[in-house]
């Protein structure tokens, strides 16, 4: 892997003169292995610097030590702390107005699929609603999770779901 800071100094520029923008955000989500992580890498690599990637804010909470526990008291702990992080992640590019494009590794209606029922406790916990979420969003971006066959990915530690599980969850989020 790069050095990203060295990868971004070869970031192309763009006729692009502005001080600021009026910051945009885009969510590019999908199931566990629908290739995201690669498909944002390759935004970040080839794009202008008026578009950031931002990371996934699951990864930050059960990367950094949040307990990854299959409770439902556990389940929505994560889901609140991964959508408050989500928030300020994107908080950061729209009030910094540096950038004109955010792309988002999900988005905060992303945990509607891994919220234990009923959702509306979930709206209700983080003092939002559906709408207001999609909202923030200017685009949706849904890539689909391959099946076995099609090649899904288990090489990935933070992954746990067997490929149904992936399959299924991939289902709820773009239901969401
Ligand atoms: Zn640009």
């Amino acid at each position: 892997m790069t050095d990203p800071s060295l990868a971004d100094a070869r970031r192309r520029t763009c006729e692009c003169a502005a001080a600021s923008h009026a910051p945009r955000l885009v969510a590019v989500t999908g199931g566990p292995g629908a290739g995201k992580t690669a498909v944002l890498e390759i935004a970040r690599r080839s794009l202008c610097n008026h578009v950031v990637v931002l990371p996934e804010a699951a990864s930050i909470v059960f990367g950094g030590g949040f307990p990854r526990r299959p409770s439902v008291p556990a389940r929505r702990a994560a889901q609140r702390a991964i959508f408050q992080v989500q928030t300020e992640l994107e908080r950061v590019v729209l009030d910094e107005k540096r950038a004109a494009i955010g792309l988002c590794d999900r988005g905060t209606v992303d945990s509607v699929a891994y919220w234990p029922e009923p959702v509306a406790d979930l709206w209700k916990d983080v003092h939002s609603e559906e709408a207001t979420q999609l909202a923030r969003y200017s685009a949706v971006i849904h890539l689909r999770t391959p099946s076995d066959v099609m090649g899904y990915d288990h090489s990935n530690p933070l992954r746990t779901e067997p490929v149904e599980d992936a399959l299924h969850l991939d289902r709820l989020i773009e239901q969401a």
